[in-house]
C-alpha cells in the first residue's frame, strides 16, 4: 500500500463514499421499517459462519476505494476469501471495464494476492446486452474464477425484456450467480415465472444473491420469502463499492434462521467448488 499517497487517498475515498452513501441509502432514512430492520440486523451481529464477500467493486469500475483496501478489510473481518467483481459494463457508460482491462486486473489481482492470506478470488459483474450475448468473448471468460451475472438494462423493453435476459444469465456456462435477481425484472414478473426460473438455475447450477445492500432489502425479503423452500443454491453480496460496506454482511442475520446454511456459498471453505457441485 506504500506506493499510494495514503492520507490524501483516504481523504478523497472518504469524501466520494459519504456521497455515495447519501445517495444510495436516503431510501432507508426516508423508511422507518427498513431502518427498524436495519438496526435489528446490525444488533444481531456479523453471520459468524460468513467467511467471504462474493460481490465487490474496487475502482477499477465504480468502486471507491483501490483493490487493496478491501483486501485489508476482508482480513480484519476475518475472511478466507473475497470475490473483486467489478463492473464490465463494456459501451453502456464512462464506468467500465473492458476485456483489455479485466486482463490487466488479474495480473495486478495475482501481484497483491502475494501480500495476503486472503483468496481474491478474480470475478466480475458481467453485463448482458441487448441481443443476449455477454460483454466478454467465452474466451476472456474463461480466464476468470467467477462470474456474476447482472441484468442492469432492460433496454427500455421493461419487464419481460429483463427477464429473457435473467434466463440467458441463468442458461450461460460461465456465470455462477445471478446479482440481484429483481434488478429490472421486478417482485410480481419474478413471482408469476418464480418455479421456471428456479428450475432453470437448478438445471444450471446457478446460485441467486440474497443482495445485503440496504436499499435492495424489500427485494431480498421478496427473494427469501420465495426460495427458502426451493432448495436452489445462493450467495450473500455486499455489492460493496467502499470498504466501510463490507461490514453490511450483517444485513444477513435478518434471513439466517429462514434460509438453509448448506445452501450459502460464503458458509464454505471454496464457495467456488460449492457453486459448481
Ligand atoms: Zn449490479
Ligand atoms: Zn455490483
Amino acid at each position: 500500500m506504500e506506493e499510494f499517497s495514503r492520507k490524501k487517498l483516504v481523504e478523497e475515498c472518504e469524501t466520494m463514499f459519504l456521497k455515495r452513501i447519501l445517495i444510495r441509502f436516503s431510501k432507508v432514512y426516508d423508511d422507518p421499517e427498513l431502518r427498524r430492520k436495519i438496526s435489528v440486523a446490525l444488533d444481531k451481529g456479523f453471520p459468524k459462519n460468513a467467511k467471504g464477500d462474493l460481490h465487490i467493486h474496487t475502482n477499477w469500475s465504480d468502486g471507491t476505494y483501490p483493490l487493496e483496501f478491501y483486501v485489508r478489510k476482508a482480513e480484519e473481518l476475518g475472511y478466507k476469501y473475497l470475490a473483486i467483481t467489478d463492473h464490465s459494463l463494456v459501451n453502456k457508460g464512462t464506468v467500465q471495464m473492458d476485456a483489455q482491462k479485466f486482463l490487466k486486473q488479474l495480473k495486478y489481482i495475482e501481484k497483491v494476492q502475494k501480500s495476503t492470506p486472503v483468496k481474491i478470488i478474480k470475478g466480475v459483474e458481467m453485463d448482458i446486452n441487448e441481443n443476449g450475448e455477454l460483454d466478454y468473448s467465452a474466451e476472456i471468460m474463461e480466464k476468470a474464477d467467477f462470474i456474476l451475472g447482472a441484468v442492469h438494462f432492460d433496454y427500455g423493453k421493461g419487464e419481460e425484456k429483463a427477464l429473457e435476459l435473467l434466463k440467458i444469465l441463468l442458461e450461460n456456462e460461465y456465470v455462477k450467480v445471478i446479482a440481484h435477481p429483481l434488478n429490472k425484472v421486478g417482485k410480481d414478473l419474478f413471482g408469476s415465472h418464480l418455479d421456471e426460473i428456479v428450475e432453470i438455475a437448478k438445471r444450471n447450477k446457478k446460485a441467486f444473491e440474497i443482495s445485503l445492500v440496504p436499499d435492495r432489502m424489500r427485494e431480498s425479503e421478496f427473494l427469501v420469502e420465495k426460495l427458502r423452500d426451493k432448495s436452489v443454491k445462493l450467495s450473500l453480496g455486499t455489492d460493496s463499492h467502499s470498504v466501510k460496506q463490507m461490514e453490511l454482511m450483517s444485513v444477513a442475520s435478518l434471513w439466517l434462521d429462514r434460509l438453509n446454511a448448506n445452501l450459502i456459498a460464503n458458509f464454505y471453505d471454496d464457495p467456488l467448488a460449492f457453486l459448481k457441485s
